[in-house]
């Protein structure tokens, strides 16, 4: 073996032994990477978000326990396998009960446990009503025709109002609920703890994945954008896009008014290309080759809870279309 040829090998073993140990940074990094749970698993995640506001992380969907010392209120309910979690959760966050639940829409993932903590109030104080459960008007069309077998009538929003907002106020805290009339479906409310300064907003911005919005249940493109728009009014950040209003998306990590903004330029940004390229007669086929998501893939195409990046463009072409 000539001695050229020994150096190659020498480099090509010291090569292999560089991209082993690239591999090996890099599986420890992914490691690292939080995996969102499954939509039916029994797993939870709790976290303290800020004032009187705790996050409790589900498969379903997030959740919302705002405490105080005269009692609890939850925003969605998460899946029915983690409701166990759910329930045990809530009580080492306070001593005291729920007094409210709040649905962000009719979504299964998000409300399929209103019955077990429905089921924490005991019998002799539920007045044959039970625990009250709020959510817009408008869901109940839905749950009628599109979740009959789905989600059964106990769990069904009880305390529903029609038009824009409602107002609570629990432990000094302003909690104002805001209906968002055709974003993910027709029945989209969005909560805000004034004094905790906590936007609640449902799958309206879901940070795990592309926005996913329904038409068949009364969700559009642009009545997606029109809540993201909401959400950057409603929030004040402290500092340089820092700290001030918190807000628990769908699913997901705690995020900023600036993730927002990021989210919402995001969705912007795909529907300026895609009604470009509608306007220029290319079909379905043609946008989706020419990648208009392309930099956002790898953020928000990781195709979690069986939403493709194929399906959320396939969903903007239609609604353009
Ligand atoms: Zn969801």
């Amino acid at each position: 073996m000539s001695i050229l040829n020994k150096i190659k090998q020498r480099n090509l073993v010291s090569n292999i032994a560089i991209l082993i140990l690239i591999s090996t940074l890099t599986d420890l990094v992914l490691a690292q990477k939080p995996e969102p749970l499954a939509a039916n698993s029994a797993e939870i995640e709790v976290l303290p978000v800020q004032g009187n506001l705790y996050m409790i992380g589900t498969g379903g969907s997030n959740i919302a326990v705002m405490v105080g010392e005269l009692g609890l209120v939850v925003v969605d309910s998460g899946n029915i396998e983690a409701s166990d979690n759910v329930v045990d959760a809530i009580r080492s966050l306070s001593p005291l009960l729920p007094r409210y639940i709040i649905n962000t829409a009719v979504l299964p993932g998000h409300l399929s446990g209103n019955s077990a903590i429905g089921a924490m109030l005991p019998p002799d104080t539920r007045g044959g009503f039970g625990m009250s459960v709020i959510g817009h008007a408008n869901g109940l069309t839905l749950l009628a025709t599109e979740f009959v077998e789905e989600v059964p009538f106990e769990l069904w929003p009880n305390n529903t109002f029609f038009g824009e907002s409602k107002d609570l106020n629990l432990n000094g805290e302003a909690i104002l609920i805001e209906h968002q009339p055709e974003a993910v479906t027709q029945s989209d409310v969005m909560v805000y703890f004034r004094q905790s300064d906590v936007l609640v907003t449902g799958d309206i911005f879901d940070i795990s994945s592309y926005p996913h919005f329904y038409p068949e249940l009364g969700g559009s493109l642009q009545g997606m954008i029109d809540a993201l728009n909401r959400i950057i009014e409603i929030t004040v950040p402290e500092f340089n896009q820092q700290g001030g209003t918190l807000v628990i998306p769908g699913h997901g990590r705690i995020a900023s008014e600036s993730d927002v903004v990021e989210y919402r330029d995001m969705l912007t940004i795909i529907r300026d290309r895609v009604r470009l390229m509608i306007n220029d007669g290319k079909t379905f086929d043609e946008v989706l080759a020419a990648r208009p998501s392309l930099e956002y893939d790898g953020i928000y195409g990781a195709g979690s809870r069986n939403w493709t990046t194929h399906m959320f463009l396939e969903a903007v072409y239609d609604d353009l279309r």
